[in-house]
């Protein structure tokens, strides 16, 4: 539905100064928006017209704080941002992405991806024929049904939509079907072959983290064949099922939270494969390291994606703190000639800066290594080329020599 009200207002918009360096990266198409680049003071949320100190239009964005920046800029002119131009960003994206729903084996993928995609705040997943939307801030989320009007105009044949909030708010609902069909519970999707139960109601997670599909095909494309495989911070076990989908001797998953049994066997058992053949355990991963150690167990393969900061009673974990002692920890329990995958998708790390604390972390364990592979986001999470920052996954996979 369109808001005539809301569109008559944006044709009135605030027009909002920038400093000049702000001026100048705006103008090459970078998205973000942070408090220091405003001349003045922040207005409230709204959409602005973006001028630089002469006055001259830069472009149109909004504002609203999120956990990183201010606002986002949504196009380089004076623009009415209203359903109209939503549904030009939908469909623009929805066209880079034909050929992924022309693909059989994977009907789980990212189908509009924020700033990449040109509307910052928010994005939209694809589970087999549902959509799961998020929102990353106040004002964003305030568009939400014009947004959903044109999203739902793109794509007439998706047969129900999920909404996520993820920004503070006060009616604390994280979570709730919007229209259309409610989904089965668990939805079973498949990537690469490979089926995930998904839960599109449950909170903000749905039981599988699109983002890393490309780690997950490697693994069942035969990386983890042959090989016992030990998946640290575990969830659902995504990673276990991918490797033992790939011809894996035996999986260990572990994580922190007791629902990871059930919903780690779960998913073993959506593939035909008897869960009890593999090893699940509800434990802090340092806690795993020593319990290894003291059974002398070994794996061939190890993957390590924590969260970016995690709490366990007194202990905090941080990648920017923690990242390298995860990594020796593993040496410790790795087989000879073993792989060591290391991922984070902590934003106030790059891409250099995460290879130099695993770089630095095996030269402390004396271990010679071949990084041989990196992944980051797959083509779907669609990254603006102004904003490579955008690219917040990062992968490595290392071959150790004992
Ligand atoms: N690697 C997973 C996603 C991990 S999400 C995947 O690709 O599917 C982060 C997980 O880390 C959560 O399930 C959380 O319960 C777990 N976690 C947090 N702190 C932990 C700790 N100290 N030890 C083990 N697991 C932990």
């Amino acid at each position: 539905m369109q808001n005539p009200t809301k569109s008559w207002y944006n044709d009135f918009m605030n027009k909002i100064t920038v400093k000049a360096q702000a001026a100048k990266r705006l103008s090459k198409g970078y998205p973000l928006l942070v408090l220091e680049d405003l001349v003045s003071q922040l207005p409230e949320d709204s959409f602005v017209e973006l001028v630089d100190q002469k006055q001259k239009t830069l472009g149109t964005a909004y504002l609203s704080k999120q956990n990183k920046g201010i606002g986002w800029l949504l196009s380089s002119s004076k623009t009415t941002i209203n359903q109209a131009f939503y549904e030009s960003k939908f469909l623009e994206a929805k066209n880079l992405r034909l050929s992924f729903f022309d693909d059989q084996l994977t009907t789980a993928f990212r189908l509009f991806n924020g700033e990449g995609d040109g509307i910052g705040g928010v994005t939209v997943d694809f589970y087999a024929d549902y959509a799961v939307v998020s929102w990353y801030n106040a004002f964003i989320f305030d568009q939400r049904l014009e947004i959903l009007a044109a999203f739902s105009h793109v794509y007439p044949e998706i047969c129900g939509i999920y909404e996520k909030t993820r920004f503070a708010h006060a009616d604390k609902i994280e979570s709730r079907f919007v229209s259309g069909q409610e989904a089965p519970e668990p939805l079973i999707v498949l990537e690469n072959g490979v089926k995930y139960a998904s839960y599109l109601s449950e909170g903000l997670m749905t039981g599988i983290f699109l983002d890393q599909k490309n780690v997950r095909g490697i693994l069942a494309d035969g990386l983890s064949a042959g090989k016992t495989m030990l998946n640290m911070f575990s969830y659902t076990g995504a990673f276990s099922v991918a490797s033992a989908f790939g011809g894996s001797v035996q999986t260990t998953s572990v994580d922190l939270a007791k629902r990871s049994i059930e919903k780690t066997r779960q998913q073993f058992e959506v593939n035909q494969i008897d869960p009890d053949t593999q090893k699940i355990y509800v434990m802090d991963t340092f806690a795993y390291f020593n319990y290894a150690k003291k059974k002398q167990l070994t794996y061939d393969l190890i993957v390590l994606d924590p969260p970016s900061f995690a709490r366990n009673g007194k202990h905090t974990f941080s990648v920017a703190k923690n990242y390298g002692e995860l990594v020796e920890q593993s040496i410790d329990i790795l087989e000879k000639d073993g792989i060591l995958i290391c991922s984070t998708n902590a934003a106030n790390i790059n891409a250099t800066k995460f290879e130099q604390m695993v770089t630095k972390a095996l030269v402390d364990k004396a271990v010679s290594f071949d990084i041989f592979q990196k992944e980051q986001l797959p083509a779907d999470f669609h990254v603006s080329e102004a904003f490579p920052d955008g690219n917040y996954l990062k992968v490595l996979f290392v071959k150790i020599k004992k």
